[in-house]
């Protein structure tokens, strides 16, 4: 089936942008690649963290809005990220993490691989996961993080559903996943053979009450298309199945289509290309401002009324 291969991104909802930006890249030793603004409230930042390329596959991204209340986590909201490390790491993390005041829960085993699971600095659940699966991953030369141990990308999500049978008989029926397994009430989705960046665990509660978006809460979920021929055909699909997808809205670095799966967690599907380079150069990602080209005769007015952002200070070493 022509479609889906994958996570292509994560958006999630962060508070103040700079802590967030000194989390991610200062902490986390992520690169930011883009610097940019939410293309519906242009008063927002937009900032993007990946691998040293800005592969598809490696990006989480936040929309920081610190006046927003603290995510309400519930039925139809994803739970948390999964990022992918090297194996062998997870001691590194919780070593580093923990030199920051940032708690770390125990490292604990999910479907055979060592998870080291924590809280943001704005309450966002976040796992980092080791595998040796192959990826697609650039180290960033000037993380912080040594290369052998540095975040490779998105590993896996986890959603909860009030009711399991909507959300599976979707990912199986509709976006072409496979079921992978069960663990611990986790029911795991596969897409194309599964293995790091192509997996979903769904968790069934039927009397919980509908989560609700804030800070620290995951905003949507963006799924790979390798072009827009694959786009069209997964959107087709998602329409006959009543999901009611966005028409294809492009989002300059990638080509997207929205919808609610069955459960009322936020899909989208994004284009691998153009990419984050075609408005930067490789060398000079994120330092700049970028506007989509629709934004750019009101750049003065957008950058005014943007908060200053200063390079992250590493926080330990
Ligand atoms: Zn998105």
């Amino acid at each position: 089936m022509i479609g889906i291969t994958g996570l292509h991104h994560i958006t999630c909802i962060a508070g103040d942008p700079q802590e967030n930006l000194d989390f991610y890249t200062g902490l986390l030793g992520m690169r930011l690649v883009k610097k940019s603004v939410n293309q519906d409230v242009p008063g927002t930042y937009h900032l993007f963290y990946a691998d040293g390329a800005g592969h598809p596959g490696t990006d989480l991204t936040f929309f920081p809005w610190p006046d927003m209340e603290p995510v309400s986590p519930g039925v139809g909201l994803a739970s948390e990220v999964g990022l992918a490390v090297p194996t062998g790491s997870l001691e590194y993390w919780q070593h580093r993490l923990g030199r920051a005041g940032i708690t770390t829960d125990a490292i604990v085993t999910r479907f055979g691989e060592r998870v080291l699971p924590f809280a943001d600095v704005h309450g966002l659940r976040v796992a980092l996961i080791e595998t040796s699966d192959a990826r697609e991953f650039t180290p960033w030369a000037e993380s912080p993080v040594p290369a052998d141990r540095q975040v490779m990308g998105l590993h896996a999500m986890r959603i909860v559903v009030r009711e399991l049978a909507l959300t599976t008989g979707f990912l199986t029926g509709t976006l072409g996943f496979t079921a992978a397994g069960d663990e611990d009430g986790w029911h795991r989705f596969a897409i194309i053979g599964g293995g790091s960046g192509r997996v979903i665990d769904v968790a069934e509660e039927p009397r919980a009450a509908r989560g609700r978006w804030g800070t620290g809460g995951v905003h949507h979920i963006a799924w790979r298309v390798p072009d827009d021929q694959a786009e069209a055909a997964v959107r087709e699909r998602v329409d006959a199945a009543h999901r009611r997808p966005t028409p294809v809205i492009d989002r300059f670095w990638f080509r997207s289509v929205y919808f609610l799966e069955p459960g009322g967690v936020l899909f989208e599907l994004a284009t691998d290309g153009p990419g984050f380079a075609i408005d930067e150069s490789p060398d000079t990602l994120g330092e700049t401002l970028v506007l989509p080209p629709w934004l750019e005769t009101r750049r003065a007015e957008i950058e005014a009324a943007l908060p200053p952002l200063q390079t992250p200070v590493v926080r330990v070493e």
